[in-house]
C-alpha cells in the first residue's frame, strides 16, 4: 500500500472510531496533533515475592478476606515457568536465583549457574548504578529468597557464608530474621553484627527494641534490622512487621534517591506462604497471603503517588498442590494437598506503574530478570 494511502486510511479510522459517551458539554474540536507519548521508564523497581504463592493461596485468601485483594488492582498480569535448571519442580533458591540472575539453575544455588560460577545479580546491578538497594523478609535475611539476591554460594544451607556475602555489599537497608548468622557463628571468629556498624550501618534487632520504635534515617546511616534470632514466626503466631518494614523501606529508599538521577531497587518476600503449604496447613497459608496482600496495598499506594515506581509481584513456585475442593462456601473454604513440597504449575505475575505491559503474557521465570533490566535500562 501507497504510505499517503495508509496515512490516509489510519486518519479515516482514528476519525471514525466511536467514542465514549461522556455526557459533558461537547468541547470545542481540537485540531493540534495528539502529543507524541514517549514511554517513559521507571525510578525504582519494587519486587514483590510471595514464596509459594500459586493461584490457590491467592483465591484462598481472597475468599477468606471478603472476596477481595490488593492484588485486584493490578491490571498488568502474567504467567511464568518455573522450572529449574535440573528440575521441573524448582525449590526456592533455584527460583530467586531465576528472578535475581536471570538463570536455570540447580535447586539449591544462590546466585550461581549450573557450575556453580557466580552470576551478578540485579540487586547487585543496581547498586553498581548507585542505585539504593533493600530487602525485606518474613524468613531469616540469609534464607534462599532474599540470599539469591545478594550473595553467591553453591548451597542455600550455608547460612554463615551467605551471611558475609552481605558485608561485599553496599546494601542500603535490609529487614529480616536470621541474627545468630551474624553475631553467634560457627564456622569462624567473625561478628558480623559489629562488622556491619563499623562499616556504617545501625544495627538493631528485635530483642533491643521492637521496629515500629524505630525511625530509620536516610540522612544518616545504612539501616538493618533482625526480627528474630533464627525464622520470624508466622502471623498466627504474632510476627507483624511486614507491613511496617516495607513501607520503612520505601521511604528511607526514596528519600535517600531524591534529587539523584538513580532511583532505588527494592525486594520484599512473604517467605512463609511457602511454610503453611509445606505444613498442609490452609490457615497458616491464609494468614501469611493476607498479610503479604496488606503490604501489597501499602505498596501500591506509595507507588501510585510516587508515579516513577514500578512494582511487580509474582511467586518463585507454588507449594502444596493447594485446592479448593467442592462443599467449600466463601468464608469456609475445605481445601486439600498434593504433596507437602512444592509443584511446577505456572505462576502468576502482576506489574503495576512504568512498563508494567512488559510484563503481560507466558515466558520463563528468568525472564523476570530480562524485563527488569528493560525497565530500568540497565
Ligand atoms: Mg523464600
Ligand atoms: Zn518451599
Amino acid at each position: 500500500m501507497h504510505k499517503s494511502i495508509f496515512y490516509l486510511l489510519l486518519f479515516f479510522l482514528a476519525g471514525c472510531y466511536p467514542k465514549p459517551e461522556t455526557g459533558q458539554v461537547k468541547q470545542p474540536v481540537n485540531t493540534a496533533p495528539e502529543p507524541v507519548v514517549v514511554k517513559k521508564n521507571p525510578l525504582n523497581v519494587i519486587l514483590m515475592i510471595g514464596d509459594g504463592m500459586g493461584l490457590t493461596q491467592i483465591s484462598a485468601g481472597m475468599y477468606s478476606n471478603g472476596n477481595k485483594l490488593h492484588l485486584e488492582r493490578f491490571k498488568a498480569i502474567g504467567l511464568h515457568k518455573s522450572y529449574s535448571g535440573d528440575n521441573l519442580v524448582t525449590d526456592s533458591a533455584s527460583g530467586a536465583t531465576a528472578f535475581s540472575a536471570g538463570l536455570k539453575t540447580y535447586n539449591g544455588a544462590i546466585g550461581v549457574d549450573m557450575d556453580t560460577l557466580p552470576h551478578q545479580t540485579i540487586l547487585e546491578m543496581a547498586e553498581e548504578r548507585g542505585y539504593r538497594t533493600g530487602m525485606v523478609a518474613t524468613s531469616t535475611i540469609v534464607h534462599a529468597t532474599p540470599a539469591s539476591f545478594i550473595a553467591h554460594q553453591p548451597l542455600r544451607k550455608m547460612y554463615e557464608e551467605i551471611a558475609a556475602d552481605f558485608l561485599k555489599t553496599e546494601i542500603d537497608f535490609f529487614v529480616g530474621g536470621g541474627k545468630k548468622f551474624f553475631d553467634r557463628r560457627e564456622t569462624d571468629e567473625r561478628n558480623l553484627y559489629e562488622e556491619l556498624e563499623n562499616k556504617g550501618y545501625f544495627v538493631s534487632d528485635y530483642f533491643k527494641k521492637d521496629l515500629n520504635e524505630i525511625n530509620p534515617n536516610p540522612d544518616g546511616l545504612n539501616f538493618a534490622y533482625f526480627t528474630s534470632d533464627v525464622d520470624p514466626l508466622p502471623v498466627l503466631q504474632g510476627r507483624d512487621y511486614l507491613n511496617d518494614a516495607s513501607k520503612k523501606a520505601c521511604e528511607f529508599l526514596s528519600k535517600r534517591s531524591k534529587n539523584k538521577e538513580t532511583g532505588f531497587f527494592l525486594m520484599i518476600e512473604g517467605s512463609q506462604i511457602d511454610w503453611g503449604g509445606h505444613a498442609n496447613n490452609s490457615d497458616y497459608i491464609i494468614s501469611e497471603m493476607i498479610d503479604f496482600d496488606e503490604t501489597i496495598g501499602s505498596i501500591l499506594d506509595f507507588a501510585e503517588a510516587d508515579g516513577n515506581t514500578l512494582v511487580i509481584v509474582t511467586a518463585d513456585h507454588e507449594t502444596g498442590g493447594y485446592a479448593i475442593n467442592p462443599g467449600s462456601k466463601m468464608d469456609s473454604l475445605v481445601t486439600g494437598f498434593t504433596t507437602d513440597y512444592h509443584t511446577a504449575t505456572l505462576i502468576p505475575v502482576f506489574a503495576y506503574g512504568p512498563t508494567a505491559e512488559l510484563y503481560m503474557g507466558i515466558y520463563e521465570n528468568t525472564a523476570i530478570f530480562d524485563k527488569m533490566k528493560k525497565s530500568l535500562e540497565f
